[in-house]
């Protein structure tokens, strides 16, 4: 399976990072080496000392697909969740100044967290989902899906262009604003509504 992860996809989060607006979705994959097993620390990798919070909401496939049109893209997810895409913000500053891919600021073992899953069926508009990241038990990221540039369903069109969508496969669908750094010991609890979906250590 792969995870296919979207950046830039809240205005406000562009904005904290002083990057450009772009006309298509970002796009890159992490592959599943870098799921965090459940129950496992997140260990700050020792390439970076600077690691970032990134919560997203998490779209699982459930049919195989390739150019599926917008309207038909409901058809292909049936699960949904929030997980944080880790991304060792130093190196990939270095990278991007560079013009070389993110893979290794993005990609590493452990940096991505996939929470809990939900049933589509539980929700009554994933367009209107809101979610949240606890840093300490503190809200430092939150947001609503209804403020994505994409839609789930235009991102779901927009990827299967390139890639076929198989089983399974993990869409993480972009972060709002609030990424920050992580610190040994902080203790990181993602949240659709009021519902805890995965609670991370950070080693
Ligand atoms: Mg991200």
């Amino acid at each position: 399976m792969k995870l296919i992860c979207i950046g830039r996809n809240y205005a406000a989060h562009i904005e904290e990072l002083e990057n450009e607006k772009p006309s298509d979705p970002v796009i890159f994959l992490k592959p599943d080496t870098a799921i965090l097993l459940k129950k496992q620390p997140f260990f700050i990798p020792d390439f970076s000392s600077n690691v970032h919070h990134e919560i997203e909401v998490l779209v699982k496939i459930n049919r195989v697909g390739k150019h599926i049109d917008k309207k038909f893209a409901h058809k292909y997810y049936n699960q949904i969740s929030v997980g944080i895409d880790f991304t060792a913000r130093d190196l990939q500053s270095e990278l991007k100044s560079k013009g070389l891919p993110w893979e290794k600021a993005k990609a590493f073992d452990g940096a991505a967290v996939v929470g809990n899953w939900i049933d589509k069926s539980e929700i009554t508009d994933v367009n209107n989902l809101d979610f949240s990241l606890l840093k300490n038990d503190e809200e430092v990221q939150k947001g609503n899906t209804g403020l994505m540039l994409w839609k789930i369903d235009e991102i779901i069109e927009y990827v299967s262009k390139y890639f076929t969508l198989k089983i399974g496969d993990v869409i993480f669908t972009g972060t709002p604003a609030g990424v920050g750094k992580v610190d040994v010991n902080d203790k990181l609890k993602g949240f659709i509504g009021e519902q805890e979906l995965f609670s991370v250590t950070v080693k």
